[in-house]
């Protein structure tokens, strides 16, 4: 049988990106990855990484199709041939399910129509989302392209923490609620934990701490999410690269009102110039952590905002679920920054959560354990891996 038999292709389109993964579901096994950015800009690049060989390349990519056909060349100067490689699926991440939308979906003329009809609720993704389902869709029009929504696995939230108090009716004509994103990455990573742990999901409350350019938490009980930080956009909750999270709603009316800022400005103003950039002017944890230890007072207040609400949501998440058994970092920042992990846990010891430093500390890809011997709350680093969970739902759900 050929290796790429039963694979899917898992495709997560943003604005100007494009990253894909050619998975096995079963295994896990990465066949070929790769990513397309600056699409439509100038200085257009591409790189893919196939066999053990990666090729960087700067062409001009016009759109997203442009993007997938150069794919398609990459692989086929590998030996794939798309059309004919016995793919199970072409995976899509797509932001925002709303209210339609909460398993994964094969997609058909009438899906692409409502994904569509709810991209006001996520002006920002749904439309690159569909874009990357439109292209793919033509290049390989004899594979099934299911649909695996951010929102999906917080669908169930109690009503008590999806509902804003603002007027009820206002809220129902307009689909105003607290979705959740991130959803593919909390629910992997919270079924792992279960694995590592060698538990019954069902038998443990967690906080996961999904930490990377958008960041998120989110408070499982038994398997069930019963809280998120992230509403009705991506945009609430924790402090992120570029992101404000939470902040007084008065704050948008003010900026309207006494600073003259359209509502356009307002978006972009809290979605990019905010966050650990607009406090300090850099995103990446890396390169706050050197201005810190240089002594920059902006990168030293960035972090302690940061550090602050994470704790915040810490604390809360553990009174929502009455008793913690598990707390677990993610992505970039979860999984690599040694300092944020150790910060927002420091000095819980009398709540029962004791992080090891020495384990702290180590580097490892692999899901590991930093909370000491005796700690009665286990604290981990789980490495997510969206684009497997999207891989395998896509192949289960088209009977792969
Ligand atoms: P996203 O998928 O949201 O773009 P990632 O999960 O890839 O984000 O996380 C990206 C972030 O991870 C970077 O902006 C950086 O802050 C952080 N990061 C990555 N590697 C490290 C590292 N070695 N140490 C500290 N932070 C890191």
């Amino acid at each position: 049988m050929s290796p790429t038999s039963g694979a899917v292709l898992v495709f997560n389109a943003g604005s100007s990106s494009l990253k894909y993964q050619l998975v096995q579901p079963a295994d896990g096994t990465v066949l070929a990855e790769g990513i397309a950015e600056r699409i439509g800009d100038t200085g257009s690049s591409m790189t893919h990484e196939q066999n053990g060989e990666t090729v960087t390349e700067t062409l001009q990519l016009d759109d997203h199709l442009a993007a997938v056909r150069r794919a398609e060349r990459f692989f086929a100067d590998n030996g794939t041939d798309l059309a004919d490689a016995g793919l199970s699926a072409v995976g899509h991440r797509v932001v925002h399910g709303g209210r339609s939308f909460y398993e994964p979906t094969v997609v058909t003329p009438e899906v692409i129509s409502e994904i569509e009809r709810i991209s006001p609720l996520a002006p920002l993704h749904n439309p690159a989302n569909l874009v990357g389902i439109l292209a793919a869709q033509e290049l390989l029009p004899d594979v099934p392209s299911v649909a695996i929504f951010d929102t999906a696995f917080f669908h169930g939230l109690p009503d008590a923490s999806a509902t804003y108090a603002i007027d009820r009716a206002v809220a129902d004509e307009h689909a105003i609620r607290r979705y959740g994103f991130h959803g593919t990455s909390h629910e992997y990573v919270s079924g792992r934990v279960a694995e590592f742990l060698d538990r019954d999901p069902a038998s443990l409350n967690q906080i996961v701490l999904h930490l990377g350019n958008g960041a998120s938490a989110s408070a499982i009980a038994g398997g069930q999410p019963i809280d998120t930080s992230m509403g009705m956009t991506p945009l609430e909750g924790l402090v992120m690269g570029t992101r404000s999270g939470d902040i007084d709603p008065g704050l948008v009316l003010h900026l309207n009102r006494v600073a003259n800022l359209s509502v356009g400005e307002i978006d972009t103003l809290l979605n990019k110039r905010s966050g650990l950039r607009g406090l300090c002017g850099e995103n990446d944890f890396r390169a706050i952590t050197e201005l810190m230890e240089s002594g920059d007072d902006a990168a030293r207040r960035a972090f302690d905002v940061y550090i602050h609400r994470l704790r915040r949501y810490l604390g809360a998440y553990a009174f929502a679920l009455g008793r913690v058994d598990a707390i677990t970092f993610t992505a970039g920042v979860g999984e690599n920054s040694a300092v944020v992990r150790c910060c927002a846990l420091a000095g819980l010891e009398g709540f029962g959560i004791v992080v090891d430093e020495e384990r702290n500390a180590v580097r490892s890809k692999a899901a590991r354990r930093i909370s000491a011997d005796g700690s009665a709350v286990e604290v981990l680093v789980v490495p997510t891996n969206e684009e497997l969970a999207i891989a395998r739902q896509s192949a289960a759900v088209v009977g792969g």
